[in-house]
């Protein structure tokens, strides 16, 4: 052992911030825009993306997420993160107005809740 061993352990912490920053997926209202029918078209018809899980041939809208096959894909839409994932998303995103009306100008209107359900698998 050198006198330099310990150097490794400083700054563990910032490597493990980095992985957890590279891990980091979609904001919910980037998702948001992911949800529109055309993105959504295209975000499920992917071509073949080797460097993805499954060839980005399983994906989760909701989550922003690829999965390696259909199974694992159906197995996910179970999973207790893919359900919270659904419910934060049926209050739909700030818009301008809503932060105006929040700041005290016009009034304030509450979020709308919509139905959020689990894409459609492919048949
Ligand atoms: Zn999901």
């Amino acid at each position: 052992m050198t006198r330099y061993a310990k150097k490794g352990n400083h700054g563990k912490k910032g490597k493990r911030k980095e992985l957890k920053m590279n891990r980091r997926s979609k904001d919910l209202d980037e998702i948001d825009q992911d949800l529109e029918s055309q993105n959504a078209e295209k975000l499920l018809n992917q071509s073949l993306d080797i460097e993805v899980a499954g060839g980005a041939q399983h994906y989760c809208l909701h989550c922003a997420r690829y999965f390696i096959d259909d199974h694992a894909l159906q197995a996910h839409f179970r999973t207790k993160v893919h359900k919270r994932r659904l419910k934060a998303l049926e209050t739909e995103p700030y818009t301008v107005q809503e932060a105006e009306a929040a700041a005290g100008i016009g009034t304030y209107i509450a979020p709308k809740k919509r139905k959020m359900s689990t894409q459609k698998c492919k048949e």
